[in-house]
């Protein structure tokens, strides 16, 4: 058996062991430290936003951007539905109720017409919502402008779920600065990895300044342990933080290598009848591609499924995954209102993500290639 070729894998820079080792040799094994410091400014300079907190996940970044809008039990939080089950587990942490949004198709993103008719339906239904989440998946920007203007148009804050879009940009400014909150990732299989953390960023310095005294257990200003907040134990702790400074340093080259993986696809379905990419739809939009991800059409690709390409390549031990499964179609959010037209549905059926790390060998890439050509050329 050839070895595993993984779908996103992480990828050192080499200067990780570096900050981890000054960590230790100063003895800052603690949830905060110069490497959390210092990974913050990274962020926020790499990012352009303000003010940027380190968290232990990504999901704990979401939990609290949800507190700190003072979103609570019995409240309605909309979110894409088309997204990892991350983006929306949050909302029933503080007790409130998803409210599922459809994508739209030319960047499989929140649709701003679905979100604009769900707002419209909860408030005459009598609660307007308190907050929209939406994700940018695989990386692609969503159509920012136009789920701004709708959330400003109703006043309702908006949280960027750019777990998987650092490096992503529309007109140039960063995923994750145009909204309320942005949300980073840095999880093992993300375009860069601390093994597990995550990030708020923000412009509103008083927010940030809460989120990391929330963060830390909500102690207030005392000789002895004062509380009048409950607290969470979210804050990123200052070894992880080394990896993370490690990885700063590459980021750049990561989004270039990824954008040269979605280059190779391109390529490579060229010819291919019924396969498309999913891709920047013009110039505003700048993808980091963390993952390349394509549609199969059967009734253009001689009956060839999405499943058919995936069981092949798993086959040649070449790991591909489903796109995600729609949170509307998961059992556990199966009584949430959902507002679409049938399209994540339909994405879900037709899509496949492809290997896409940073630190495929053309080897690997050729690999890949063979497979995915055997599949077409047997029908
Ligand atoms: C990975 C991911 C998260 C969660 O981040 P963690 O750091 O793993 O908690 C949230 N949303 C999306 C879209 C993700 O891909």
């Amino acid at each position: 058996m050839q070895p595993k070729i993984w779908l996103s894998s992480p990828h050192m820079g080499g200067n990780e062991m570096k900050y981890v080792q000054e960590a230790y040799d100063t003895n800052w094994v603690a949830p905060l430290g110069p490497n959390v410091n210092g990974f913050e400014e990274d962020l926020q300079k790499y990012t352009g936003a303000f003010h940027a907190s380190a968290l232990s996940a990504g999901t704990a970044a979401i939990h609290l951007s949800l507190v700190l809008l003072g979103v609570k039990a019995g409240d309605e939080v909309i979110a894409s539905s088309f997204t990892f089950s991350a983006t929306v587990n949050p909302i029933t942490y503080v007790g409130a109720t998803p409210i599922l949004i459809d994508s739209e198709k030319d960047t499989w993103n929140m649709c701003p017409i679905q979100l604009e008719k769900a707002i419209q339906d909860r408030i005459a239904k009598g609660k307007k919502p308190k907050a929209i989440l939406c994700v940018y998946l695989y990386g692609m920007p969503g159509k920012i402008e136009e789920l701004m203007a709708v959330a400003n148009k109703y006043e309702i804050p908006l949280i960027e779920d750019a777990a998987e879009a650092l490096g992503s940009k529309y007109k140039g400014k960063s995923m994750g600065t145009f909204g309320k909150f942005g949300i980073l990732s840095f999880n093992g299989n993300k375009i860069i990895t601390t093994s597990g953390g995550g990030a708020l960023i923000s412009d509103d310095q008083e927010l940030i300044e809460k989120s990391r005294f929330l963060a830390t257990q909500a102690r207030d200003n005392a000789p002895h342990y004062q509380h009048s907040h409950v607290g969470y134990n979210y804050r990123m702790s200052n070894i992880v933080a080394g990896i993370g400074r490690g990885q700063m340093e590459v980021l750049g080259e990561r989004v270039a290598q990824r954008r040269a993986n979605f280059e190779f696809y391109k390529e490579l379905f060229a010819d291919v009848n019924g396969v498309t990419l999913l891709e920047e739809p013009n110039e505003d939009y700048y993808s980091n591609y963390w993952l390349t991800s394509i549609l199969v059409d059967p009734s253009k690709t001689n009956g060839i499924t999405r499943e058919e390409i995936r069981l092949e390549l798993e086959k040649e031990n070449i790991e591909c995954r489903p796109l995600w499964k729609p949170m509307h179609m998961q059992p556990v959010f199966a009584d949430c209102p959902f507002y679409g037209d049938g399209t994540s549905e339909k994405l879900f059926e037709d899509g496949l993500c492809l290997p896409s790390g940073s630190n495929m060998t053309d080897e690997e890439r050729d690999r890949i290639k063979t497979a995915i050509l055997n599949v077409f050329n047997k029908k």
